[in-house]
Parts: structure tokens; sequence; C-alpha cells
């Protein structure tokens, strides 16, 4: 909690200060929910969440008879907590073996550093993993991925081949004929208005259900909170070309930006599954509410 607490400190600082101005004391009046109006839209809820949470704030200040602005702070955690707890759903990979992972993001979201954090997550809890090196675009990735891997006793699958299909084919026979547990497929960073590249990643995903008929088992996006309102937009735009089931959000650390998780559970709710803190190989924790709220008002 104390290292969420420090990668959380941007967002709390910009939010904890606007919001510690309002709970001061004082009465609960129409100047005072403006200010909150504001407070929230700055931290990069998106208009939307910030809407609903004010609705959600006044009707508990309502049913409460509360007057004070200091009660307001527990009411407005409570509203955040009820609309951003659908989010948490933390992946199980233990239902499918091989457990087939597809991960995808623009360039730069921090999708390779997360694939190599997710492995050592997966490892920590006794699971063998093998990374498809299906970003074939980039011939340094690649490289990147397979050094990586032997000096961090994680297997991967690699072509010269620049087909991102073939290699996940590779890759998934690969896993079932060693009996590993956990696939990380990694593909190209591409934007979602790059019809070409969004057809390419549906290829792999067609030719990864043909290697084995229950998977992908998930479809991870990788997304830089730092995009604040434009990870909102990455989320639909992917998530309708692709069909996603989780989120991963990175950089929580480096922005004021966190709000932006309210905005996704308002607009587009993907499961978040982990969030970034940091660059170190354990800055990547599985997504937790409670934590994620207490962090921001603490
Ligand atoms: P990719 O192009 O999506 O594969 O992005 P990379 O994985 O290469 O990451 C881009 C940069 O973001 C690198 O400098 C990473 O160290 C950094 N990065 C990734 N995740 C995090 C995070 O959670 N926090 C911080 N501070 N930096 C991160």
């Amino acid at each position: 909690t104390e290292r969420l607490k420090a990668g959380l400190a941007k967002t709390r600082d910009k939010l904890g200060k606007g919001l510690a101005g309002l709970f001061g004391g004082g009465q609960i009046d129409e100047d005072l929910y403006e200010e909150l109006e504001t407070v929230l839209l700055t931290a990069d809820m998106g208009v939307d969440a910030t809407q609903h949470l004010l609705k959600d704030v006044r009707e508990r200040v309502s049913l409460r008879g509360l007057k004070d602005s200091a009660e307001l702070k527990g009411a407005l955690k409570e509203s955040l907590k009820d609309l951003i707890s659908p989010l948490q759903l933390p992946l199980d990979v233990s239902g499918h073996k091989p457990f087939i992972l597809m991960v995808a993001g623009v360039n730069g979201a921090g999708k390779t550093t997360s694939i190599g954090k997710l492995a050592k997550y997966f490892q920590s809890q006794g699971k063998s993993v093998l990374l498809a090196a299906g970003d074939t675009f980039r011939a340094a990735a690649r490289e990147q991925l397979v050094v990586w891997g032997q000096r961090n006793g994680v297997q991967v699958i690699a072509q010269d081949s620049g087909d991102a299909a073939a290699v996940a084919f590779d890759a998934v026979n690969a896993a079932k004929a060693r009996g590993i547990d956990v696939i990380i497929v990694d593909t190209a960073g591409r934007l979602p208005t790059q019809l070409h590249l969004m057809d390419e990643i549906r290829k792999v995903k067609r030719v990864v259900q043909k290697a084995d008929e229950t998977g992908p088992h998930e479809v991870l996006l990788v997304l830089d909170a730092n995009t604040g309102q434009n990870a909102i937009n990455q989320v639909k735009a992917f998530d309708d070309a692709l069909g996603l089931t989780g989120l991963v959000l990175t950089k929580l650390d480096g922005t004021a930006k966190g709000g932006v998780i309210a905005g996704i559970a308002k607009q587009r709710p993907v499961p978040l599954r982990f969030i970034g803190v940091g660059e170190g190989i354990d800055d990547l924790r599985p997504f937790d509410t409670a934590a994620y709220v207490d962090a921001l008002f603490e």
C-alpha cells in the first residue's frame, strides 16, 4: 500500500489538494458541488464519470441528511468505490493449460515492460511461461525479448518470417508440446486507426483460435495512464476491433491523470487486471479498488 501511495503521489497531489479544500468544513451547497466537479475533471475522470459521481454523491448526501462538507469525503469515496469496483476482476490463469494471453497496445504504452513483469509475476506463482515474440515489425524488439528470456529463464519463440500469426501458431503448439502453463503473445505496437495493422492483430487472434479452439483466454490492452482521456478511446477502439478481456494501465506513478480509471469504469468497463506503478520488475500490481481509492484520499 505504501508503494501504491507513492506511485499515485502525483494524482493524489492534484486530487487530494483540491479535495482537502472542499472537505474543510462548512455548508454543503451548490458552490461546493461546482468545485467538486472541477476537481474531478482536473484528475482526468472525464465528463461522464464526473457527472455520475456528482449525482451519486448528492443522493448519498440527501439520503443521510448530511450538512457539513467534512462528511462529503466519505460519501465521495463510497461513490468512487462503487463506480470502479466492477473493474476489479483478478486474472486467473488456472482454468486452461496452456493459458494463452495476447497483448496489444500502441507504441510506447509499456507493452514490452509489462510483458516482462507479467512473466515474472506468473513465474512467482510457480507457473512456467513461454513468450511469443510477435512484434515482427521491429527486429530489435524480438532480439530484446529473446535476450530477456535467456536471462530470466523464460522460453521465447521467435521467427524471422515477419508473420506474427505464424509466430503465435508456433508458440501455442510449442507450449502444448512442452507442457507450459502460460503463453504470452506479444504483438507490434499499433494505433487503432491503422486499419491494416488492426486486421493483422485480428488474424493473430484467429490463428491462436485455430491452434487452440478454447483460446485466446485473455486479450489484454496495455494503456499509458499519461494519455488520460485518450486512454478511454483506445479501450473502446481496441475492444470494438478485437474484443478485450482485460487492461493493464501503466505509468500511474508518473501521472496526475490517475482518475482515468473512473472514466474507463463509466464508459467501457473492461476488467483492469494490473496497474503499473514504476519501471521495476515488481512494479506491476493486480488492481485493487479499495487500495486505489484509499491511496488517492489518504
Ligand atoms: P512498448 O513500446 O509499449 O513496448 O513500451 P516499453 O515497454 O518499451 O515502455 C516504454 C517506457 O515506459 C520504458 O521506458 C519503460 O520503462 C516505461 N514504463 C513502462 N511501464 C511503466 C510504469 O508502470 N511506470 C513507469 N514509470 N514507467 C514505465
